[in-house]
């Protein structure tokens, strides 16, 4: 409201009006005034921000596929994948570690619920940082419950980890936890997972990213003969990518990708597509916003020429919902440029909680050569690809490596501590004071730059 032009007005009129309009008058400006103050104030004070934690795995890799698997595809009616069941290493079990982290976390940032005690929250930070801190307000959910390995398997057993939705016994659609975390709507997802080992090279603690589009869009072009070199590749940031099977190259799983990502299948050793191995359309294995439209499938079936569901690469179509999204500047802010020079948002949330978790480490006096921010694993993601929300997707460390064992027995509560403040950091800003060997940056994510308008953001409308 512009109060100049409201003073000016209510001057001129108050030379004319008697004497119980000036009081009538008075009275509404007294009580605009109250109105708009304590509006701005219960809306700037203290931001809500919704926070999912999300622990790898859960349920059991049980054969027959067809009944426990994972990657459910309407076309078929059948499971793609069998359910990933993570990591084991003798006893250590990453379903179990994963969970058991997620809620160490959770504990920590319900000091931040709107009811929450920030006053012990405040004495964690005071071990991070001398300098003032400012409140916010986080509201903390989990996309899964504890894993039941040990209870009988029945047919049910893996339906709530799944990540995709799928037909249930009652033959209705289920959700799965990509489904579930959206529909919390939240600004950032933190992804936990332990591997089992790895190469010296991406021995440490990893981010896990999605690739940006125009990455994706390039290898689709190379798949489709417009380009021909591969140094926009090797040039690019993301030439460190996720290999399935290190016989091959980096290009290759890399076209592999690209080809899935766009058509839904992988490709042969010549590069073209591989029609007999389909591994689905999965931006319509998850609800959300950006499904292709109702009876989507009775068309994909038929697979017919220009269009998105094409077999014949010359002839496919990237134009749906899904991928204008993908091409969206939003979609540039979480996986593209940023304050790591490359993966956008995502990179940067996934290394900064990485670096506040080393902080605490080294502050008790640990040290390991396997204790470091390590390279990101580069490739197409479930689950970065599938939600809107800043995605912090990270290996803690490997089972199969002593290091990271010793932390899972000695120091998983500093771990859970250096996530939850480098969550309320990425909200907030922690300046820390101390020089370790890792030092997070401390910044903020700038939220604003996703708005849409003044009733909606990207985050709020996934669903
Ligand atoms: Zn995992």
């Amino acid at each position: 409201m512009n109060n100049i032009f409201f003073c000016r007005v209510v001057h001129y009129r108050m030379a004319r009006v008697d004497c119980l309009k000036k009081i009538v008058l008075f009275l509404v400006v007294i009580i605009i005034t109250i109105f708009s103050f304590q509006n701005s104030t219960t809306r700037l004070e203290f931001p809500l921000y919704r926070v999912v934690l999300d622990p790898g795995h859960g349920g059991k890799a049980t054969l027959p596929k067809d009944m426990y698997g994972d990657r459910f595809d309407v076309l078929s009616m059948k499971y793609l994948d069998v359910y990933r069941e993570g990591a084991s290493y003798k006893n250590y079990h990453e379903h179990i570690y994963t969970y058991e982290l997620a809620k160490r976390v959770e504990a920590i940032l319900q000091l931040l619920s709107p009811d929450g005690n920030f006053e012990k929250f405040y004495t964690i930070l005071q071990k991070y940082t001398d300098k003032p801190v400012k409140r916010v307000n986080i509201q903390v959910f989990m996309s899964r419950g504890p894993s039941l390995h040990s209870h009988p398997i029945h047919n049910e057993s893996n339906a709530p980890y799944r990540l995709f939705d799928f037909i249930g016994n009652d033959g209705t659609l289920k959700e799965g936890r990509i489904s579930c975390i959206n529909s919390r709507k939240p600004h950032l997802v933190v992804t936990i997972h332990f591997a089992l080992n790895s190469s010296p090279y991406f021995r440490g603690m990893n981010a896990v990213i999605a690739a940006p589009y125009s990455i994706l869009y390039k290898g689709l072009q190379y798949l489709q003969g417009t380009i021909a070199d591969r140094s926009f590749f090797y040039s690019s940031r993301y030439a460190d990518w996720f290999t399935e099977d290190e016989r091959k190259s980096e290009f290759f799983w890399y076209c592999n990708d690209v080809m899935m990502y766009f058509t839904g299948y992988r490709i042969k050793n010549d590069y073209s597509i591989n029609t007999d191995e389909f591994r689905g359309y999965r931006y319509n294995m998850v609800k959300w916003a950006f499904n292709d439209t109702p009876g989507w499938a009775h068309i994909a079936k038929h697979h017919p020429n220009n269009t998105l569901y094409a077999q014949d690469i010359q002839q496919f179509v990237p134009q749906n919902a899904f991928f204008t999204r993908e091409q969206s500047k939003y979609e540039q802010y979480r996986r593209e440029g940023g304050f790591e020079g490359y993966g956008g948002d995502n990179l940067y949330a996934s290394n900064e909680i990485i670096r506040f978790v080393l902080y605490n480490l080294y502050s008790k006096g640990i040290r390991h050569k396997d204790q470091r921010l390590a390279p990101p694993y580069i490739s197409i993601w479930s689950v970065p690809l599938h939600i809107n929300a800043i995605n912090a997707f990270i290996e803690f460390g490997y089972l199969a490596r002593p290091y990271t064992r010793n932390i899972i027995n000695n120091h998983l509560d500093d771990v859970a501590e250096g996530i939850a403040v480098g969550i309320y950091s990425l909200f907030a800003g922690v300046e820390v004071a101390k020089k370790y060997p890792c030092k997070p940056y401390g910044k903020k994510i700038d939220l604003e730059k996703y708005t849409i308008d003044k009733n909606k953001d990207y985050f709020t409308i996934v669903r």
